[in-house]
């Protein structure tokens, strides 16, 4: 039996990670979940699924989850102290699947197990890619990405050399705003952010997705993993959703990876690995699909792809400075402290006052510089009037 935990189980990408272990129930033996505020759900699934041990982040649940789960034998753990106490249990393959950058300390303590990591938490790597994965080589873990492009681009490189990579395409849904006029777009109010034509998601990746964030963030993960030469990584908008990736090799072939837009594939790849097993998800039908269409990603409309570009080639501590006002840039957004075109704007400004300051010179050698440097980025992201 293969001993699993799931960081992130109550959100979307960790229900459908337990919709997979579900259907191939006798294969696995849950260790650990956790989850914050969803207290309900954690609990419910902590019992159907027999787990050792579950954890809500939010310390002022604690006790909630503890009556919820009184009489059963899942031990109870709360706060930062319970996720790291998750983290460390050992496990063969652990998803890292909290949002955001709180997504980070947990995926960096499982990356020192040993174990099989399933990288969603996409941050991890925006943040402190070279970190993790130097964290990771030492301690012989293999990290597996779960975001679709990512999972796309690994399986379209199997047996490949790296070597003669000449270019990987991500491509974006464009979120829902993708055929809207930048007029109308000044005025998008977070409503209208947080739906998505295609996939469904988290809030936040939502949002992201109509601004091209998560584009954005997905570029610099694409460097990260793959440690590739940022001039070879490009996004194109591809409003189907079919194709996730494409992999550009020295003889000018070109790899498409295509699936339906659904991330139990990517998870259950991942949870698969090396094999490939049955995974419960539509299979494509060509003929009724007709086309696929592609358009150039406008990096005027969209800057976050812009400063994403900037990000990739200082990296350092700037991956973290941009994750973090990103983040706070959102939730000022869904404040309607800010418009939906003043994020980009507002990411951008905390990054040049950061790079003024000689915050960003700070080596991002250790979980501290990243944590303190992302604490920074988040004040001044919050301070600056537009
Ligand atoms: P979600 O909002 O649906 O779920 C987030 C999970 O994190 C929940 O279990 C929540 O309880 C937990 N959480 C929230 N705040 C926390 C905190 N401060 N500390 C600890 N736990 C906390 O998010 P999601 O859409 O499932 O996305 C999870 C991650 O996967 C993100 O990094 C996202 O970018 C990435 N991802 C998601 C998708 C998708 O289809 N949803 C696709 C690709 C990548
Ligand atoms: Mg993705």
């Amino acid at each position: 039996m293969k001993r699993i935990s799931i960081f992130g189980a109550t959100g979307s990408i960790g229900q459908n990670t337990l919709d997979l272990v579900r259907s191939r129930r006798d294969e696995y033996q849950v260790v650990c979940l956790t989850g914050s505020a969803n207290i309900a759900q954690l609990a419910a699934d902590a019992v159907e699924f027999d787990a050792e041990l579950a954890v809500t982040a939010d310390f002022a649940s604690y006790e909630d989850l503890k009556n919820a789960l009184s009489g059963t034998s899942v031990k109870v753990a709360a706060g930062e102290a319970g996720l790291d106490e998750a983290a460390q249990m050992p496990a063969d393959w652990v998803m890292s699947a909290i949002v955001g950058a709180a997504g980070l300390r947990p995926g960096l303590i499982a990356a020192k197990q040993g174990t099989t990591l399933a990288l969603a938490n996409k941050e991890s790597l925006v943040c402190a890619g070279q970190l993790l994965l130097a964290t990771a080589q030492e301690a012989g873990t293999k990290i597996l990405p779960v975001d679709s492009e990512h999972s796309a681009v690994f399986q379209a490189l199997i047996g490949e050399d790296i070597s003669a990579v000449e270019r990987i395409i991500i491509t974006a849904s464009g979120g829902a705003f993708r055929d809207w006029p930048m007029e109308k777009l000044i005025k998008a109010t977070p409503e209208q952010a947080a739906t998505h034509p295609n996939w469904s998601m988290g809030q936040k990746i939502t949002i992201d997705s109509a601004s091209l964030f998560n584009k954005a963030l997905e570029l610099i993960e694409t460097r990260e993993y793959f440690q590739i030469d940022p001039d070879l990584i490009e996004a194109v908008i591809h409003p189907e959703s079919m194709i996730h990736a494409l992999v550009g090799f020295s003889d000018g072939a070109l790899m498409a990876h295509l699936g339906p837009a659904d991330m139990r594939h990517a998870i259950g790849f991942s949870l698969n690995y090396p094999d490939r097993n049955h995974v419960p998800v539509e299979r494509l039908d060509l003929v009724a699909l007709g086309n696929l269409s592609f358009r150039k990603a406008c990096e005027i409309r969209h800057p976050a792809l812009r400063l994403a570009r900037e990000v990739m080639a200082k990296r350092g501590l700037w991956g973290a400075a941009f994750n973090a006002a990103k983040e706070k840039a959102q939730e000022r957004f869904l404040k309607r402290e800010i418009g939906f075109m003043d994020m980009p704007s507002l990411v951008e400004m905390t990054l040049n006052n950061l790079d003024q300051t000689g915050a960003l010179n700070a080596m991002p050698d250790s979980l501290d510089a990243v944590l303190t440097l992302d604490q920074i980025a988040r004040d001044v992201a919050g301070s600056l009037e537009l």
